[in-house]
């Protein structure tokens, strides 16, 4: 069944953006030919009039459904919340500046009904975007896939469409420090059959200003790389591998000029070989340590085992359509 859909919109003091945004995702899901909508504002911990202008818009619509968080908790666990809060049968995430044009909704929403599990969205072109903001995003972009062990885009953004399975399946991951665009692409890689993907253009913001500052930004990049990937602790590794291979460079030089020319260089070869082969002892160690620790880091996320689709065999599905 595919009738209905949760829109999660996360909006962190975004007052000017409130009515207007209602206004087309309303006349957008309207359009989509769905039986019924929600549309979730999470109130990010607003400082603004955010919250009142939605609790407005509640008691004009009974479809608009508010979470609302008693801090700023940030963009990633603001859509976790929308989540856990979205009942339908498929979950859209957008944002809430109109940087994502609610039009596509309907495109998305046929798309999800013709069977596709998974509808994504491609930014062709951002016009809100700064040359500074754009190649820092396209270093830490560069980097993040570098190291991860999931191809996360960049041009990518969280504007997408799921199905509830998936839905609950993105449930399973409760990492604190989490960057729900990671995960997001987790879910677009378990069946790439299943994924749709529109063009779109990025417009300016409605109103207001960003609210990623490059601190934000910089503490985003972090988490993803932290999140995503254990490989900086391997780093260790190669690096006491590189200083071994010097060492025994230093050492062998050390004993033909001794053995061999009988012309040793007086004191500092050795004692530069001893200090550069305890240094990759020093790694190498190290390296293992950062083993075990990697090990730790994904355990504790507790993230779900496996994703599966479930085919019953012909007797339980009959047994079902006699209980009902
Ligand atoms: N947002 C949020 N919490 C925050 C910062 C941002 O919920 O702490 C929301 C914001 O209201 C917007 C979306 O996340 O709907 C994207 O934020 P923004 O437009 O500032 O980021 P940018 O598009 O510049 O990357
Ligand atoms: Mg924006």
């Amino acid at each position: 069944m595919r009738d209905n859909l949760s829109v999660v919109i996360s909006a962190y003091n975004e007052e000017d953006n409130v009515r207007e945004l209602y206004r087309r995702v309303k006349r957008a899901v309207e359009e989509s030919g769905l039986d019924s909508a929600e549309i979730i504002f999470v109130d990010d911990g607003s400082s603004d009039s955010t919250f009142l202008l939605c609790r407005e818009l509640q008691t004009e619509d009974p479809a608009v459904k508010i979470v609302r968080l008693t801090r700023n908790v940030g963009h990633e666990i603001a859509m976790r919340a929308g989540l856990d809060n979205a009942d339908a049968d498929g979950v859209l995430f957008m944002d809430a500046d109109l940087q994502h044009p609610p039009e596509l909704i309907p495109n998305m929403v046929r798309l999800w009904k013709d069977g596709y599990d998974i509808v994504l969205t491609r930014r062709t072109d951002n016009k809100e975007e700064t040359y500074f903001h754009g190649a820092c995003s396209r270093v830490f972009y560069r980097v993040l896939n570098f190291l991860s062990d999931v191809e996360i885009p960049q041009s990518m953004p969280d504007f997408r469409l799921l199905d509830r399975k998936y839905a609950d399946w993105l449930k399973g991951f409760n990492e604190r420090d989490s960057l729900f665009r990671g995960t997001l692409s987790m879910v677009a890689a378990l069946n790439r059959n299943n994924v749709a993907t529109l063009d779109f253009v990025a417009d300016r913001r409605n109103a207001g200003e960003s609210k990623y500052g490059f601190r934000k930004y910089l503490h985003l990049a972090l988490s993803g790389i932290l999140q995503f990937s254990v490989r900086p602790l391997h780093f260790s590794l190669w690096l006491s591998v590189v200083f071994g291979i010097l060492a025994c460079g230093l050492g062998l030089y050390v004993i033909v000029e001794y053995f061999v020319l009988k012309q040793p260089t007086p004191g500092y070869a050795t004692i530069v070989t001893t200090v550069v082969f305890m240094g990759s002892m020093n790694l190498f160690v190290l390296a293992i340590v950062g083993t075990y620790i990697g090990k730790i880091h994904q355990e504790t996320k507790k993230r779900p085992l496996y994703f599966a689709d479930v085919f019953p065999g012909k007797r339980e599905r009959d047994g079902k359509n006699n209980q009902r």
